[in-house]
């Protein structure tokens, strides 16, 4: 048979297929010949483009991000300010499509903290990243950003020590007292936190008889009068109420009750609790205190007698119990003090002046001194290893 010669346009046809056949393989191979790491790069996933990029930024520094696994946003990653410090701390793809829009200044805060669970309040309050800018924890600014701007403004001016940490997180903390605690304890650095928290919860970081607050007589059972809450000259309680059960006591109806059956308790249980002072006027503790003033002079007065109008005698809720056989000073030793321990609350009376507490009451230990505030209120009251003047600022006031 003839052999048939193939017609030129058909060689060259079969040609330029092959060729534009082998193109692609040809761009590849050109590709994995210029440019580094491609074959790799291509392999994990890479496009073109995004190797393209990569490669115009180097290989070397990014080396880390890019051989290990594939990153879709690459891109992003390479070319965008802060992504890939931020999408390192942890912020998804997502989360900083929104962070991304916010300030330079803010976006470079953010790079310097661990991730932030509540970066959009980060991003939207001023006052939340003045509390985190100045060093408190996301826990913390919780809690204070609950203040006026002008309140946090006043607590990070005290700058940032990590035991603030306790103080602003704890229950016994009055918030907007908060300045308060922090000058006090840059004035009294060794002083622990609940120091610190005791001396400004009963205001015993200033001196004794400053600052003074009329009492809330409306708090009734409740009411408090110490060295810095006090009563006018014309308070008296009403519906005084006299008994004689455990010789004479004036108090107010429902604490001359109270006082009427503890009394009868005691009796019962062969007990001889002696009443020595109860209601006292106004004028009688006017009397009282000068006279204690004459004898001793005004300090020592101080520790146990209670200025005018500042003593719980004038309430009609305090009561002095002793017994026929003891003294004030001996009180302490006896059966019905020991009785009155384990059972005035189940009354309604509190030890109002213990011996731990004398630095906050600013008087000395007075056994025989019992207030009533009301038989739910003392048995709380007992749990709390609290004075009074601190229990009424933080759950009575
Ligand atoms: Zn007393």
């Amino acid at each position: 048979m003839k052999k048939r010669k193939l017609k030129p346009w058909v060689v060259i046809a079969g040609i330029l297929m092959v060729l534009i056949l082998s193109l692609d393989r040809i761009e590849v191979f050109i590709k994995e010949n210029t440019i580094p790491n491609y074959r790799e790069l291509n392999k994990i996933g890479y496009n073109d483009d995004q190797i393209e990029i990569i490669n115009e930024h180097g290989l070397e520094e990014l080396s880390e991000i890019l051989v290990e696994e594939y990153q879709e946003d690459i891109v992003e990653i390479l070319t965008v300010p802060h992504y890939a410090t931020l999408k390192g701390i942890g912020y998804s793809k997502t989360d900083l499509e929104t962070i991304l829009l916010a300030d330079e200044s803010i976006l470079a805060k953010l790079e310097g903290y661990a991730f932030l669970n509540q970066w959009k309040t980060y991003l939207a309050e001023p006052m939340y990243r003045l509390i985190l800018d100045t060093g408190y924890s996301e826990a913390a600014a919780d809690v204070l950003l609950g203040l006026s701007d002008e309140t946090i403004k006043d607590i990070v001016s005290h700058g940032y020590d990590a035991k603030y940490e306790g103080l602003v997180t704890s229950e016994l903390t009055i918030l907007g007292d908060l300045p308060t605690y922090l000058t006090y304890w840059k004035k009294v650095p060794s002083a622990t936190l609940r120091v610190v928290q005791e001396r400004v919860n009963t205001e015993t970081d200033r001196s004794y008889y400053t600052g003074i607050t009329a009492s809330e007589t409306s708090k009734g059972n409740l009411i408090l009068v110490n060295k810095y809450f006090n009563l006018s000259s014309q308070f008296v309680p009403s519906a005084l109420t006299t008994i004689t059960v455990c010789g004479k006591a004036v108090m107010t109806k429902e604490a001359a009750l109270a006082l009427s059956m503890m009394c009868q308790a005691m009796i019962a249980d062969g007990l001889h609790p002696k009443v020595t002072s109860s209601y006292r006027s106004y004028a009688t503790q006017n009397t009282l205190y000068n006279r204690y003033v004459a004898n001793d002079g005004k300090a020592e007065a101080d520790t146990y007698s209670a200025r005018p109008g500042h003593s719980e005698h004038q309430t009609g809720l305090a009561v002095d119990i002793i017994t026929s056989t003891s003294s004030l000073s001996t009180f302490k030793n006896t059966k019905e003090y020991q009785w009155l321990m384990e059972n005035a609350e189940d009354y309604g009376f509190i030890l109002r002046y213990a011996e731990s507490k004398q630095t906050i009451t600013g008087y000395i230990s007075e056994p025989w001194h019992w207030r009533y505030v009301g038989i739910e209120t003392a048995k709380d009251f007992n749990t709390k290893n609290m004075t009074f003047d601190e229990y009424y600022r933080i759950y009575l006031q």
